[in-house]
C-alpha cells in the first residue's frame, strides 16, 4: 500500500471512531459566537480568542486531534498552524470535520454544508449562447433576490459553513449591485470566484474585481473566433472575451478559460490550449461537460460520444501532468476523476474544486481520497442557487429543493429527500454497478437531462455504452 493510502486509512479509522464522532458533533455545535470548532481552529492558528469553558474543552480536543493528524500526515506542526491562519482553510476543515461528525465517514463524503455554492446571480445576460443552461435573456427574473436579501443569504451561508462562493449567471457583472454583494462576501472571508462571459471586463472592472477581494475568475471561451461567435450568438463576442481575459491576467487575477466541449469545438481543443497558454497566459483551463438542458437541448446532437469524451479526458490529463505545459487542465466531467485514478501517483482531480492549492494538497493521495472526494459533487459537496434564492443540487439540475428566503441552507441540505437520493450511489442505474461508482458517480445532471431520473445512468461513459445507444436511438 502506498504511504499516502496508509495515512488516509489510518485517519479514516481514527475519525470513524464512534466516540470521536460524538465529540466531533458536540464540538461542531454552534454558540452565539459561531462554530466552536472554527473558533478552536482559530486559536490553534495562534489567534487570541477569549474562550468560554466549553470552547476551551473543544480547543483541547481539536488540538489533540490536529497534533495527532499532522503527525500521521507527516506535516510539520508549524506548517499546519500557518495554513490554518487562512480563514478559507479553517472553514474548509471545519466543514469536513463537521460533516464526518454528522454523517460519519462515507464513500464518497458528504460535507456538513455545501463546500461550494454556485450562485446564478441574475438571469440577465448580454449574450445569447446556444448551450445556455439558464435560458438567460436580456431581462432579469422578476423575483431575483434584492441586495439586502443577497447579503442575508451570505450570512446564512456563513452560519452553514460554506467555503467557496462562485457568482455565475446569466452574466453576474450586469447586475448593478454585483460589486457591493461580491465585496460583502469577500469581507466575510469566502473564497469568492466569478464565472463570466468576459465581455464586460475592461481593465478598470478587472482591477475593481481584484481590489474587492475576488480571488478567481473563470471566463468562457468556446474556441477560436468563428466557433465562439457562432456559439455565443453575437459577432465580436470573441474579441471582447479575449480582451476581458487579458485584463484579468494583467491585474493579477487568478484566471481560467472555461470551454463547453461539443462537436462544434472538439477538434480545435489541442491548438486552442496552446493559444490560451502562450497568447493569453492564463493559469488554468477547464473543460465543461455539455449538459443538454434549456437552450442546450436544441443542440443535443452535438454531444460527444463516450469514446470521444474518454479520449478528450485522457488528452487533458496528459497536459496536466506534462511538465512543459504551464496550464492546469481540468474538467467538470466526473469521469476525469477516473482518468486521474488510473495514474495512481499523478495529480488527483477534485473535479469541481479546481483550485491549485487543493490539487497540490491531494497530489499523490490516491485511492482512498478519490473515493472520499467522489467525482460528481452535486448535493454532496456543492449546490446551486438561482437568482430568486431557489436551491438546486447543481446549477445544471433544475429541481428546486427549497428557497433561501424561506429556509436555511443547512436545513435544506440536511432534510431534502431529493438530496438523499442523489447521495445514494448504490441505487444508481448503470453507474451503481460500476467499479468507479465512488470515484466518479456519473454526472447526475446528464442522467437527469437524458433519462429524467436523478439515479439514472450517465450515458457519457463507455461503461454505460448500452445507455448511450438507447439515447442515440431516441435522438435519431
Ligand atoms: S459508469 Fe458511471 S460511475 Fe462508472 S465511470 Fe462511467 S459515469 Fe462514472
Ligand atoms: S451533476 Fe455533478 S458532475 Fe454534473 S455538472 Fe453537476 S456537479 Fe458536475
Amino acid at each position: 500500500m502506498h504511504e499516502a493510502d496508509l495515512v488516509v486509512n489510518t485517519v479514516k479509522t481514527w475519525l470513524g471512531n464512534p466516540i470521536l464522532r460524538i465529540l466531533l458533533r458536540w464540538i461542531s455545535k454552534r454558540t452565539e459566537k459561531g462554530s466552536k470548532l472554527e473558533r478552536a481552529l482559530k486559536k490553534y492558528a495562534g489567534g487570541n480568542e477569549k474562550l468560554s469553558l466549553q470552547e476551551k474543552l473543544a480547543y483541547f480536543i481539536v488540538k489533540l486531534a490536529l497534533d495527532k493528524g499532522s503527525e500521521s500526515f507527516g506535516v510539520l506542526k508549524e506548517q499546519l498552524v500557518e495554513s490554518l491562519k487562512n480563514p478559507v482553510v479553517r472553514r474548509g476543515i471545519a466543514n469536513i470535520l463537521e460533516g464526518i461528525g454528522y454523517y460519519g465517514i462515507q464513500r464518497p463524503q458528504t460535507t456538513a454544508a455545501p463546500f461550494l455554492v454556485v450562485w446564478n446571480f441574475t438571469k440577465q445576460c448580454n449574450l445569447k449562447c446556444k448551450h445556455c443552461y439558464e435560458n438567460a435573456e436580456l431581462k432579469p427574473m422578476p423575483d431575483e433576490l434584492t441586495t439586502e436579501e443577497a447579503k442575508k443569504a451570505i450570512e446564512d451561508f456563513i452560519s452553514a459553513g460554506v467555503v467557496f462562493l462562485s457568482f455565475s449567471g446569466g452574466e453576474p457583472l450586469v447586475r448593478e449591485d454585483f460589486f457591493e454583494v461580491a465585496k460583502y462576501a469577500a469581507e466575510r472571508e469566502f473564497y469568492v470566484s466569478v464565472a463570466s462571459n468576459g465581455t464586460l471586463i475592461n481593465e478598470k472592472v478587472a482591477k475593481k474585481m481584484k481590489d474587492i477581494g475576488i480571488q478567481y475568475v473563470e471566463i468562457s471561451l468556446d474556441g477560436f473566433k468563428n466557433t465562439h461567435d457562432e456559439f455565443r450568438g453575437i459577432s465580436g463576442a470573441w474579441e471582447r472575451a479575449v480582451e476581458g481575459i487579458k485584463n484579468c491576467v494583467k491585474v493579477g487575477l487568478d484566471t481560467c478559460v472555461a470551454t463547453t466541449i461539443t462537436h462544434y469545438n472538439l477538434k480545435e481543443i489541442p491548438k486552442f490550449l496552446e493559444f490560451i497558454e502562450n497568447e493569453l497566459h492564463v493559469k488554468r483551463f477547464i473543460a465543461f461537460n455539455f449538459i443538454p438542458i434549456c437552450r442546450g437541448k436544441e443542440i443535443i446532437n452535438q454531444d460527444l460520444t463516450p469514446k470521444e469524451r474518454e479520449e478528450l479526458l485522457e488528452f487533458l490529463y496528459s497536459k496536466l501532468i506534462d511538465k512543459d505545459c504551464k496550464l492546469d487542465v481540468f474538467s467538470t466531467a466526473p469521469q476525469y476523476a477516473v482518468t486521474s485514478y488510473k495514474f495512481a501517483f499523478g495529480p488527483l482531480i477534485a473535479t469541481h474544486f479546481t483550485n491549485k492549492a487543493v490539487m497540490e494538497m491531494l497530489r499523490g493521495r490516491t485511492k482512498s481520497l478519490t473515493e472520499f472526494i467522489g467525482g460528481c459533487g452535486a448535493g454532496r459537496l456543492y449546490c446551486g442557487m438561482e437568482p430568486n434564492g431557489d436551491i438546486e443540487p447543481c446549477v445544471f439540475i433544475p429541481i428546486k429543493l427549497g428557497n433561501i428566503r424561506e429556509q436555511s441552507l443547512v436545513k435544506i441540505w440536511r432534510e431534502s429527500k431529493i438530496l438523499k437520493q442523489i447521495r445514494n450511489r448504490e441505487l444508481f442505474k448503470g453507474c451503481g454497478e460500476c467499479e468507479y461508482k465512488y470515484v466518479c458517480g456519473g454526472c447526475r445532471a446528464r442522467a437527469y437531462a437524458y433519462f429524467n431520473d436523478l439515479q439514472g445512468p450517465d450515458p457519457s461513459c463507455s461503461f454505460n455504452e448500452r445507455y448511450w445507444e438507447k439515447v442515440m436511438h431516441i435522438l435519431s
